[in-house]
């Protein structure tokens, strides 16, 4: 214990129990009626949720998969089986993204190229594709990272000029729309998910859209791209016993599905929460100690995370742990660092560094209350190291 003396409850990063008490009754109603049912895999409810979500994302297509890792390697599989890319072709992606994006690429043996952020959104720096553009390149990865729009119109024309397929993970960021105020609830904005050729999302129970368990799903306007995934992820058969490719078995089963689609109507309500949270952090916290995300870059997010950027992190960590507030750090060592990608531990990413060694991040969602988010941004505006 330490001298400070802590009078108010604990705030947790991120409490899922809360998260889904909010939708008690309805994922409870869920629950029970694909237990009685007595259809747990590739049912109604998995058939609805495509349909749903799809809607929503506005792709002609989603289909359903075990986890969001298996989503974007689904994806990659399907170009190499449809003679778009093959084994050794490179792929683009953000050198400071979470490392399933990179492991979808290399668990498909083609060739992750890694390419630094920009400092101010956290995203991939479009400045520097064409750069790393080379003749094996097939494919750019971008990241809505934290949850902030990774999307820009150059990468686009970029992808569009080179003839590359533009992908996105959109595992941290459902829901985010491509107009400035990030309010798609009119219908009227595209949102991530559709803004390349095909997307990968995840379902973790910690993102903004959470199962109770793992899932996963792509979505995407390309037919024969969502058939080959479809087939892909259920042993390579588009037919029961037939099998046209050596696939794998990713399926999202009922349960998760019947609890996403109670979930998913309350996703825009939700991020909007998350959107006002974020605001009052960067409104109400001037410590020359940190740096906030800049409202000016920041106004494309649903804030899956709050990143703070602070040279003391450790000390910040500990001093907001000290009075009850926990934190996380996504995250605390670059992919290229890994011990599993020694074949990119010689490369110098200052940008991505940086990050990795400065980021913070605060909580933010849906369940905490107006006390709390004040008492954090107290407890921030008071920090010195
Ligand atoms: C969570 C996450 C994934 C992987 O999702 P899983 O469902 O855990 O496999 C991929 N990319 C990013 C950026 C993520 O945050």
């Amino acid at each position: 214990m330490t001298s400070h003396i802590n009078t108010s409850a604990d705030i947790d990063y991120l409490c899922l129990q809360k998260i889904n008490a909010l939708h008690q009754q309805e994922i409870d109603e869920a629950v029970q009626r694909v237990l009685h049912g007595g259809w747990y895999l590739q049912g109604q409810e998995n058939r609805a949720f495509e349909q749903h979500y799809a809607a929503y994302i506005g792709t002609s297509h989603c289909v359903t998969c075990a986890n969001g890792l298996d989503a974007l390697t689904l994806i990659l599989r399907a170009y190499m089986e449809m003679g778009v890319m093959k084994e050794g072709d490179e792929v683009i992606v953000p050198a400071n993204t979470y490392i399933a994006s990179i492991l979808a690429i290399t668990d498909n043996k083609l060739v992750p190229v890694l390419v630094e952020p920009n400092a101010h959104t956290l995203q991939i720096d479009d400045s520097l594709l064409e750069r790393a553009i080379t003749e094996r390149t097939r494919a750019v990865m971008i990241v809505h990272l934290y949850g902030r729009m990774a999307y820009t119109p150059q990468i686009a024309q970029i992808c569009k000029r080179y003839g590359l397929k533009l992908i996105e993970d959109n595992a941290q960021a459902h829901g985010l729309a491509a107009d400035n105020s990030g309010d798609a609830a009119s219908g009227c904005c595209p949102r991530t998910g559709s803004l390349g050729d095909a997307a990968g999302h995840s379902f973790y129970p910690g993102k903004n859209l959470g199962a109770l368990g793992d899932a996963g799903a792509v979505t995407t306007s390309d037919g024969p791209l969502a058939g080959v995934i479809r087939a892909l992820a259920n042993y390579g058969s588009k037919q029961k016993y037939v099998f046209r490719y050596a696939g794998r078995n990713s399926r999202m089963d009922e349960i998760q599905a019947a609890v996403l689609n109670v979930k998913l109507r309350y996703l825009d309500q939700e991020n909007e929460q998350r959107r006002r949270v974020a605001a009052y952090y960067i409104n109400n916290v001037c410590n020359e100690r940190m740096v906030l995300p800049d409202m000016e870059y920041w106004k494309q997010s649903v804030f899956h995370i709050f990143p703070v950027m602070c040279s003391e992190r450790d000390l910040l960590q500990q001093y907001l742990e000290e009075r009850g507030v926990h934190t996380m750090i996504h995250y605390p060592i670059a992919p290229h660092k890994q011990q599993c990608y020694s074949q990119f531990n010689h490369l110098q990413l200052p940008i991505t560094e940086r990050i990795h060694a400065s980021e913070l991040s605060i909580p933010c969602n849906q369940v905490l209350t107006d006390a709390e988010v004040e008492r954090i941004a107290a407890l921030l505006r008071d920090f010195t190291c």
